[in-house]
């Protein structure tokens, strides 16, 4: 708790003097006296902006809860003892985090984590098992979800950058018409420049945009399949490793949980929950009755 508390403050703490710092230098890039305090006060607004950004990343995520904690490092202990050698079930260098943003269970490739969501844990100890060795399960082979999955975090952190800089561009370019002092050739040079790199991102985002939503539309497919052998692995090693029969069973809990969560969502922000809903079941992942049913069929023990 008390480890927590301090990172939400380390947060709030960075993304405060970000703020300050991007503020600041956002009010001396509006009222510019020549080129170089102007070319110095753009480079101290990002990296006050990148302040920001990292005081955001500890303000949403938390270090995981013990009991998860636990189970995870339960499972990076254990070995895979029958078709895939010695090899420990979750890679020892892999790491935790709580995140809020999504319900359910997620990785980034980007920074070697897997994250989930504090609501998605009221579910049995095997589920959540499950959930975690799913997301394993995604790193384990060279899945097109991997190389597709980078290439989409690195297009989304380029909509999102090249976003806010169109935005602060287009602010500037605006705010630098308006002064209408056009005598000092300086300025127009100014007006000129951060209208043309506002009209290149926001060219760049929208391409951006589009490069993302194609990813998703054409690599459907093998991102579905992905799905499929990453339930397969975790249903292999709950059945193995930690003598479950019916594997299929926590994928159903875990999935209706999560769907769950998505209809609580869905009452506070409607458009949201459709959005998010869309991501999670139009696109990359297959409906819950079809993954179910294929552990039922190929991992599950028969009753006899
Ligand atoms: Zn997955």
């Amino acid at each position: 708790m008390q480890k927590l508390f301090t990172r939400v403050t380390a947060g709030y703490f960075l993304a405060g003097i970000g703020g300050i710092i991007s503020f600041y230098t956002f009010v001396s890039l509006i009222r510019p006296t020549n080129l170089w305090e102007y070319i110095l006060n753009m480079g101290l607004f990002l990296i006050g902006s990148l302040i920001f950004l990292i005081g955001f990343y500890f303000i949403f995520t938390k270090l995981p809860d013990e009991r998860i904690s636990q189970l995870f490092n339960q499972i990076k202990e254990t070995k895979y003892c029958i078709s895939e050698g010695e090899e420990p079930l979750i890679d020892p260098k892999r790491g935790l985090m709580i995140c809020n943003l999504m319900p359910g269970y997620y990785c980034l490739p980007l920074v070697n984590r897997i994250f989930y969501n504090e609501n998605s844990t009221k579910i049995s100890e095997d589920s959540i098992r499950f959930s975690l060795l799913h997301e394993e399960g995604h790193f384990r082979e060279v899945q097109s979800n991997v190389i597709i999955g980078l290439f989409k975090e690195i297009v989304s952190a380029g909509i999102l950058f090249s976003g806010f800089l169109s935005v602060i561009s287009f602010l500037i370019f605006v705010t630098l018409s308006l002064r209408g002092n056009f005598e000092k050739a300086e300025l127009l040079v100014l007006i000129a420049i951060s209208g043309i790199l506002f009209l290149v991102f926001f060219l760049q985002t929208i391409l951006f945009l589009l490069i993302w939503l194609m990813t998703t539309r054409t690599f459907q497919t093998p991102l579905q399949m992905d799905e499929y052998s990453s339930d397969a692995y975790a249903a292999k090693a709950l059945r193995d490793c930690f003598g479950v029969e019916k594997p299929s069973l926590c994928l159903r809990e875990v999935l209706e949980d999560i769907m769950k969560d998505f209809e609580r969502i869905r009452g506070k922000k409607r458009s949201f929950y459709r959005k998010m809903q869309y991501v999670f079941k139009g696109g990359t992942h297959p409906s819950i009755e079809d993954r179910v049913e294929k552990i039922e069929k190929y991992i599950d023990k028969k009753s006899s």
